[in-house]
């Protein structure tokens, strides 16, 4: 007995040592993934630069179903032809739905496919006409170092930044090797359909091919995660999908509310998204999101570097952590979250009828049927319909770019020129953006703002005191000036 236990313990002991190896190994050869730059000397950019960005952020260019500020796009576009003239002499310009705008800057180089940069000007509205707001929403004001405004963040510095550079480019004579365009979208925030959608079909009706295409996603943002101390900026690779399942419960008979049936309208509706709630989608660490962790682990401190070196085996613990905050858990499953509910008529009365709305975002490798099987399994009620909506667009999701591209490999260097301090990896965007559009005039579509900002200003993104450091802006203008150097050389 005495031996067993002994050879027991020897065998245990073994297996401890063989493990503490294979993860020594792993960590050891875990190694950096950056690639090494020698940082840009930081260009000027004039206070007049950030003043233009004022400007833009003056004009309450709100885009919401079926109601556009037409008379606000009408005066952005005036506002840039008078403020960044060069651009407006020497581009070609195209203007597509009304406010979507296409700008060509012609290379010189006929063999090289051109590239797209683009942004949106339409801005989400401001809750209770901006009450809550520590200044005037749209009075683009600059204090504290700080830029203030709807739309600072999303996406008009993005828009002004890129004009910005290319203005800058301009007055010094500068002509590109490759072609660059420049996309501004004005109904992003209503699903693009007038815009980036329109834009594209442009493209590809004159079959104009992109050799990248940027457009928003992902940010620079510092704090991200625990145990990395670096800004971390994520190039968006891949896309979530998109879809709106209805669920709607039809009985053959409704009944009197002093005698409740256990199974009413309203009861198996409700029984249906605790359901869903309950048995999510299955955790996966594949794809953009397997490949963050390539990147970003190795940057890591130490503890945290052995739990990414050895995924094959800590992935349950990792998927476990993931799931806990909302924004993790969103990289690692297709998410089900209901958005709207309704049934019933009258309070002593149950409805034979109720009805929900499930959003989804799907993740790369499913799709819109497998979402929908997924619903159909977990829910298992016969009389529950679930079906895909018809009323807003479902999209599947995009899957990963290749990143060994020149589209990649051209951003990864710039965000290290302009940002030294950032680690740059790979990501998956959660949300929707309108670059899905371009996938007919691009295989490399990268999804990357350099905006460099604190994890707690990420609230701020379509909500309240929405504004930019004026140095990030800067370094905004500086990043895409430095993007179209690089990649038309
Ligand atoms: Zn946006």
């Amino acid at each position: 007995m005495r031996k067993l236990r002994r050879l027991l313990t020897r065998l245990l002991l073994l297996a401890l040592l063989v493990f503490a190896a294979i993860f020594t190994v792993n960590t050891i050869s875990f190694s950096s993934k950056q690639v090494t730059v020698q940082p840009v000397e930081p260009v000027k950019i004039e206070d007049a630069a950030v003043e233009r960005l004022a400007g833009a952020l003056r004009l309450p260019t709100v885009s919401e179903e079926g109601k556009i500020d037409t008379a606000a796009f009408r005066l952005l576009d005036t506002f840039f032809q008078k403020n960044y003239p060069l651009v407006d002499s020497m581009l070609e310009k195209t203007t597509i739905g009304g406010f979507s705008h296409i700008f060509k800057w012609q290379g010189q180089n006929a063999h090289l496919s051109p590239i797209l940069l683009m942004a949106h000007l339409d801005v989400v509205p401001v809750e209770d006409g901006g009450s809550q707001w520590s200044v005037e929403p749209f009075s683009g004001k600059i204090g504290d170092g700080y830029l203030w405004g709807r739309g600072s963040m999303d996406d008009k510095s993005s828009a002004c930044g890129i004009l910005e550079a290319i203005e800058m480019l301009l007055q010094v004579d500068y002509i590109p090797q490759r072609t660059v365009y420049v996309a501004f979208g004005h109904d992003e925030e209503i699903g693009g359909e007038q815009g980036a959608k329109q834009i594209a079909a442009y493209f590809k009706q004159k079959n104009i091919e992109f050799d990248f295409v940027l457009d928003e996603g992902n940010l620079i943002v510092e704090d991200a995660l625990p145990g990395l101390d670096q800004p971390l900026a994520l190039i968006g690779i891949a896309e979530k999908g998109y879809a709106t399942l209805e669920l709607t419960v039809n009985l053959d008979e409704g009944g009197h509310s002093s005698m409740p049936p256990p199974g009413s309208a309203i009861n198996r509706l409700s029984e249906a998204i605790v359901k869903l709630r309950d048995n999510p989608s299955p955790a996966k660490i594949e794809g953009p999101v397997r490949a963050m962790f390539d990147h970003v682990g190795p940057e890591m401190s130490f503890f945290n570097k052995i739990i990414f070196a050895n995924l094959t085996w800590t992935q349950g613990l990792v998927k476990s952590q993931m799931s806990q905050g909302t924004a993790t858990n969103a990289m690692l499953r297709t998410t089900f979250a209901p958005t709207m509910a309704s049934g019933g008529f009258k309070e002593n009365v149950l409805p034979m009828q109720a009805k929900a709305t499930v959003n989804c975002r799907i993740l790369p490798g499913e799709s819109v049927e497998s979402t929908l099987k997924h619903a159909r399994k977990v829910i298992d009620d016969e009389k529950i319909t679930v079906s895909v909506s018809e009323k807003s667009p479902a999209s599947e999701p995009v899957p990963a770019m290749d990143m060994g591209t020149f589209g990649y490999s051209v951003l990864q260097t710039t965000i290290r020129e302009i940002f030294p301090e950032a680690v740059v990896a790979p990501a998956l965007v959660i949300g929707a953006t309108d670059s899905r559009h371009y996938q007919p005039v691009s295989k490399n579509i990268l999804r990357f703002q350099p905006l460099k900002i604190n994890r707690e200003d990420l609230k701020r993104f379509h909500g309240i005191d929405e504004r930019i450091e004026v140095e990030s802006y800067r370094q905004m203008v500086r990043f895409y000036r430095q993007l179209i150097l690089n990649s038309c050389k």
